[in-house]
């Protein structure tokens, strides 16, 4: 099969190019070649005929297409579990690449119409106050470049690896350009055929090199983002590519990294951590045969418990049955290519030179229905170090494949120094039943790695384990592992914005941003604004609502009331002792309540519910005869596709006869819009 590229909304064939050999059985699976490609009317096409349509569509409306993507891929997603054989992997496997991805598009989906406003731009953070008077403020806003995303993929997960970057670059507004491993391209391929035949993206969105990339790089620009997996010496390489460095391009990368996994010294070969830590090193080595960035390549055990833990990990090998991945029972499949096999063989034969291979042979594999001399197999190999601070290649060569190193050490000291020799890694795991190791190893090791798993008995059966790097949480790390955070939620979608520091005056401010900022004008209508619907509401609309004096009476009712009776409500001695007090104060909860008072419209009306408040402060305390107002002003709206009421937020503000705040909050209501009918 010749591969093919998608480009301009076209699928073009290159001439020639590499063969890649089924990993399995060594036969031809397909030809790879980008001949022909004209690289920079690629990024042209991306960044004139498509960003503009994708960035005209709101977070919501792109979340909602990831989501009828997701379902698609998911409906066809046997076709890829079949195809992807060819590449060494077991249906286990397929499933952290083709579940796994697909996962990632229904979790950015989703998080993207919560967490992020039906608009295309987004605010970050709070305003910033930044004149006495109020009427010069700053916010941070995020809007969309306008350029291209360029995913240069691993050869790895040729699914997931593209769907978990594209994700976010489509949610922030990008379209992608996506080069996978020549080893692996079909089956990418065969994935972009599937999500160009849904038409449920926006064309061109998506484009495929299969095969070099030729001359792309020259033309990138200030505007794109360039990701890369792979080898640390590709990434540095293409990290010091003159048009990225000119242009300051953003440049992602995830290279090698020698990940750890620390049993404390408190599990003991009788102890459910240390049977979790020998299931969960013998996962790493063996889903997809080891050629996982996350791998466990280092497991760090107190020195008392090193060989009890060789051999419990041993006896688990033990019953590793390697072959082809479609025979009944084969639980570890094969490498990528024969090329890798001789490269993972290399690679143990550094690791040799300062620990020694005690289970397994580099240079035989048993395999079950399939030639052992075709296929790209390779044996789980387990070396011991019992020097490992004096030899450092076990700390700085990654040997890709189903390879790990068991090292000791003596004290919490040492584990974390061992763990940080690494020199960064994506993720590092500490099982213990002991929180004060699990802290040291935590603390000690966080600013050297992206994700840290402490793994004990309470949270085994739920956890996701080393290997997974999880949509919502942050997937990267530092040094070796190559600097870059490609996951980690909405901070994943940041990545492809420009965060800008806007600054003028609140008013200015809320009607390009559409959110009332504080010192902004609050305008009162005659009509209530909880009379309004939705659609008829504007940024700023208030009400302004007449004062009520606290009493005693009122303070005493509440606390009887509630059964709140705290000291400070009721003991006027013991309040006037407190640092904060000068008597008896009003609850806050109380004044929340009096405020909802004050401000409220009773009758039926547009407002559905209210569901919640944000950010509820009490600044002052209010003490009987104090008498309390609020401003209540609709600060943002925000409206989710194909619904007939929107969320609306508005800043309460509870002031007192000295116009000092006594409290200030958000209410977050859902709002009804003129289309709304009520249930009858
Ligand atoms: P490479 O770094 O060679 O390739 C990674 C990606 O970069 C591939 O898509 C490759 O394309 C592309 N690439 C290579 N050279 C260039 C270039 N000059 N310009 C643009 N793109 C380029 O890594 P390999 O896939 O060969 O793997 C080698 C080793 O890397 C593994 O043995 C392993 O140690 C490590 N690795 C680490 C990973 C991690 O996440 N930690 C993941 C995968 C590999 P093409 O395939 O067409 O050459």
């Amino acid at each position: 099969m010749q591969s093919s590229s998608y480009v301009q909304g076209q699928w073009v064939t290159g001439e020639g190019g590499k063969t890649v050999l089924n990993a399995v059985t060594g036969e031809p699976v397909a030809r790879v070649s980008s001949d022909g490609i004209d690289f920079a009317a690629m990024l042209d096409y991306a960044r004139t005929q498509v960003g503009p349509k994708l960035r005209a569509l709101t977070f919501h409306q792109r979340a909602l297409q990831l989501k009828a993507l997701a379902q698609t891929l998911m409906a066809d997603k046997e076709r890829f579990y079949k195809l992807s054989t060819a590449t060494g992997a077991t249906r286990t496997d397929s499933w952290v690449d083709i579940d796994g991805g697909i996962g990632t598009l229904f979790t950015y989906a989703s998080k993207g119409r919560r967490e992020l406003p039906n608009a295309t731009f987004a605010l970050d953070g709070n305003p910033e106050p930044m004149s006495r008077h109020g009427s010069f403020i700053g916010q941070h806003i995020h809007t969309s470049l306008e350029g291209v995303a360029v995913h240069i993929n691993a050869f790895n997960f040729p699914v997931w690896g593209m769907l978990e970057k594209f994700a976010a670059n489509y949610l922030a507004g990008l379209p992608a350009i996506v080069k996978p491993a020549t080893q692996t391209a079909y089956v990418t391929e065969d994935v972009v055929r599937a999500i160009v035949d849904s038409g449920l993206i926006e064309e061109g969105a998506l484009q495929l090199i299969s095969g070099g990339v030729g001359d792309l790089l020259d033309h990138v620009t200030c505007q794109d983002v360039v990701t890369f997996t792979g080898s640390a010496a590709t990434g540095r390489k293409l990290k010091q590519h003159p048009a990225i460095v000119e242009n300051a391009t953003r440049f992602s990368m995830e290279a090698d990294s020698l990940n750890f996994l620390a049993l404390g010294p408190d599990a003991g070969p009788d102890t459910p951590e240390f049977k979790l830590a020998v299931k969960e090193v013998m996962r790493e080595m063996t889903v997809k045969a080891g050629q996982k960035c996350t791998a466990i390549r280092r497991v760090l055990v107190a020195r008392d418990h090193q060989q009890a833990f060789i051999d419990a990990l041993s006896e688990k090998l033990d019953k590793v049955v390697v072959g082809n991945p479609e025979a009944e029972g084969v639980t570890m499949g094969a490498l990528a290519s024969r090329d890798q096999v001789e490269e993972v063989r290399a690679r143990i034969a550094d690791l040799a030179e300062g620990a020694k291979i005690v289970y397994g042979d580099p240079a035989r594999c048993e395999v079950v229905d399939a030639d052992a001399d075709k296929g790209a197999f390779v044996a789980p190999v387990v070396l011991s170090a019992d020097a490992p601070f004096e030899h450092t290649a076990i700390h700085t060569i990654e040997a890709f494949g189903p390879v790990a190193t068991v090292m000791p050490y003596e004290t919490t000291e040492e584990a974390v120094a061992l763990a940080r020799l690494g020199g960064g890694s994506l993720v590092g795991s500490i099982v213990t039943y002991d929180a004060g190791f699990a802290q040291a190893m935590t603390l000690g090791c966080a600013p050297f790695h992206g994700r840290l798993l402490v793994l004990d008995r309470d949270c085994a059966k739920e956890s996701t384990g080393h290997g997974s790097p999880m949509p919502m949480l942050v997937h990267g790390g530092p040094g070796r592992a190559g600097g870059g955070e490609e996951l980690g939620g909405m901070r994943a979608v940041f990545h492809y914005m420009q965060r800008s520091a806007l600054q003028g005056s609140p008013d200015m401010l809320a009607d390009v941003i559409d959110h009332w900022l504080p010192g902004g004008k609050r305008v009162q209508t005659d009509r209530h604004p909880f009379q309004k619907h939705f659609d008829e509401l504007e940024i700023g609309d208030a009400i302004l609502t007449d004062a009520r004096e606290v009493t005693l009476e009122d303070i005493e009712h509440f606390a009887n009331f509630t059964g709140d009776t705290f000291y400070a409500h009721m003991d006027e001695d013991a309040a006037k002792a407190n640092p904060f007090f000068d008597g008896r104060v009003a609850h806050g909860y109380y004044i929340v309540s009096l405020a909802a008072g004050l401000f409220v419209e009773p009758n039926p009306g547009p407002v559905l519910a209210n569901y919640g408040v944000d950010n509820l402060r009490f600044m002052t305390p209010a003490y009987p005869g104090d008498a309390l107002r609020v401003a209540l002003t609709c600060k943002h709206k925000t409206k989710r596709e194909n619904t007939e009421y929107g969320e609306v937020r508005w800043d309460a503000t509870v002031t007192n006869q000295n116009d000092e705040v006594v409290a200030q909050y958000d209410v977050l209501t859902m709002v009804a819009t003129t289309d709304w009918t009520p249930e009858a």
